[in-house]
């Protein structure tokens, strides 16, 4: 979670041209008054007068101080400053004064009312959405693409009909944190509002891709959002070192796309999206993320640009133990053959591809049937 991630994302967007003439929004802490719509006063309290224990207790009040949620100086206000971010993002989109905005720091989709939780203090994208709530909107889809579960942001709204949550990740029995199974479907009013499509380790881009496209359309179809909010975590990436998925930048680009295309075909064009893991700092997350801030200002980078010579110097310097990327795509393959129901078109002829289609396949039947008759759908009609 090294800001230098960051950093090294706005700074490759910035050598391919890619900023020119982009607006861009200087974020602010968010108030009190907002985080409290998510947290907790007691959580919130704890933060600002965190100290990093001496001797770290296994499990630490409010989950400050664990390993992977260690206090450091300035805590509160940094992640203030990212949930600010996002709100900025959610404002801008909310006023009229763009249709999409980007927010690459944010999306912290494990915080929790009442406690940090997997690198994550503050949900800011959860206080978004709460803000989004209150200000207009009331049919909002969130699709969370990161390997892990989007726990902290079902939880916020298992109970609340008015947001459609869907994330697609790494299995809940194989990752941390063990969450995301397709039985979790929502609360009272809110059943079918709570999608989750687990995929198994080793999953590629064209598995990943047809499970994504025969669950997440269909279900912001019949949900009819007025705005699209993104969680864009690219640690399903190959080489993540903290999970198991083998996606590549290129499939990773066809994802940010897709959501994209959701929102201009059924929430009018409004698009939020905001970053989330991602710990291949030189080789992943920048190329990524510049994919997805082209995806949003409708500009396309060819995988095959080849990256700015300045830029390989700069984070060479930076990280000289990296062997940095020379080209925006890893040379996916991101051709898939899409679902076509519990019958299916049967075998391609290759036994491992064949295995790999089956696998994904009976995960998209478990989670549509799941759901998809609480949304009014067929679960076994793929048109649906
Ligand atoms: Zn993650």
């Amino acid at each position: 979670m090294k800001p230098a991630r960051l950093k090294f994302t706005m700074a490759l967007a910035e050598s391919l041209g890619l900023l020119d003439g982009v607006e861009l929004l200087a974020p602010a802490a968010a108030d009190r008054s907002d985080l409290l719509r998510i947290h907790t006063a007691d959580y919130v309290e704890a933060v600002e007068h965190a100290r990093q224990p001496v001797g770290a207790p296994q499990a630490p009040p409010f989950g400050l101080g664990s390993p992977d949620n260690p206090v450091f100086p300035g805590m509160h206000q940094a992640a203030s400053v990212i949930v600010g971010g996002t709100l900025a993002a959610a404002q801008a989109i909310a006023e009229g004064r763009s249709r999409r905005a980007v927010s690459i720091a944010g999306g912290m989709h494990h915080a929790m009312a009442a406690s940090a939780s997997g690198f994550c203090v503050y949900n800011d994208v959860a206080v978004a959405i709460s803000w989004l709530l209150d200000h207009g909107f009331d049919r909002i889809a969130y699709l969370d693409v990161d390997v892990h579960h989007g726990d902290g942001v079902q939880r916020a709204f298992y109970g609340d009909p008015r947001v459609l949550t869907i994330s697609v990740h790494q299995h809940p029995a194989t990752l941390w944190p063990s969450t995301g199974w397709p039985e979790e479907t929502g609360a009272g009013a809110a059943e079918g509002t709570a999608i989750n499509l687990p995929v198994l380790p080793g999953t590629r881009d064209a598995q990943w891709l047809r499970g994504f496209h025969a669950v997440v359309p269909g279900a912001v179809a019949a949900f009819r959002p007025q705005i699209v909010v993104s969680q864009c975590g690219v640690d399903t990436h190959r080489e993540d070192p903290l999970a198991d998925l083998a996606l590549t930048v290129d499939g990773q680009r066809a994802a940010f796309r897709a959501m994209r295309d959701l929102a201009d075909q059924y929430a009018e064009g409004r698009w939020l999206a905001v970053g989330g893991g991602g710990y291949g700092l030189v080789r992943v997350v920048p190329r990524a993320w510049t994919h997805l801030l082209a995806t949003a200002l409708d500009r396309t980078i060819a995988p095959d640009t080849a990256i700015p010579q300045a830029w390989i110097d700069q984070v060479r310097a930076a990280a000289p133990q990296v062997d940095p990327p020379r080209t925006m795509g890893d040379g996916g393959d991101i051709a898939y053959r899409p679902w076509d129901g519990p019958g299916g078109t049967g075998e391609t002829g290759d036994p491992q591809l064949d295995r790999a289609e089956r696998a994904i396949d009976t995960a998209v039947l478990a989670t549509r049937r799941a759901t998809f008759g609480l949304l009014g759908l067929d679960p076994e009609d793929p048109r649906d």
